[in-house]
């Protein structure tokens, strides 16, 4: 059983959630009927925090398994989180706040002009990157729309996002993927009932 799953060839992460927290989400997804974890090492988790545009995978030093093992703490916490937001219940933020706490405001002026405010630059790259998302993940859960956090409208899918366009209706993780599939099915569905 075990080995169906280690030899299992896992699909790239998505970026596709308009939401670097709700991103993070979707490295877990189903797929072929189970749940997987598509980030599995330090390298996959420090490429995919410079896919989400956090900053390049080459300045993350890694190796130990530290820096995944962080990942999906904070991971966990904004799953929590997050659902506990979408079923109106109170959660403990306490984890989620761990992360945050190196996020110190510091005036930064390295050029002419005016300085730039930031807050992360606490740490080492990676901690940076980690205490960004948390930042990111907390200010989903204060002041997003919890209307526009939605899960794709597949059934056999897990993805989620925020719909950031115009109408407010979108319906899927990606139009390639669930939203062509269930085109494909409609039509389908048509042609039956004319054939009836
Ligand atoms: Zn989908």
């Amino acid at each position: 059983m075990t080995d169906s799953v280690t030899t299992l060839e896992l699909p790239a992460p998505l970026v596709l959630a308009d939401h670097p927290a709700l991103d993070l989400l979707n490295t877990r997804m189903m797929f072929e009927g189970q749940r997987r974890d598509l980030l599995g090492t330090d390298a996959d988790a420090a490429f995919w925090l410079e896919q989400i545009g956090f900053g390049p995978a080459t300045e993350v030093e890694g190796g130990d398994g530290h820096l995944l093992a962080r990942l999906r703490t904070l991971r966990d916490s904004i799953e929590d989180l997050l659902a506990a937001r979408r079923e109106n219940r109170i959660a403990d933020p306490a984890a989620l706040n761990a992360f945050l706490l190196p996020a110190v405001p510091q005036l930064v002026w390295e050029e002419v002009g005016a300085p730039v405010l930031d807050r992360f630059r606490q740490g080492d790259a990676a901690s940076q990157r980690l205490t960004r998302l948390a930042y990111a993940a907390a200010e989903l859960l204060a002041e997003g729309d919890f209307n526009l956090v939605r899960k794709c409208e597949s059934p056999e899918c897990s993805l989620m996002f925020y719909d950031r366009t115009k109408s407010h209706k979108r319906r899927w993780c990606s139009m390639a993927l669930c939203g062509n599939r269930h085109k494909v099915a409609e039509f389908r569905k048509r042609r039956q009932g004319v054939a009836d």
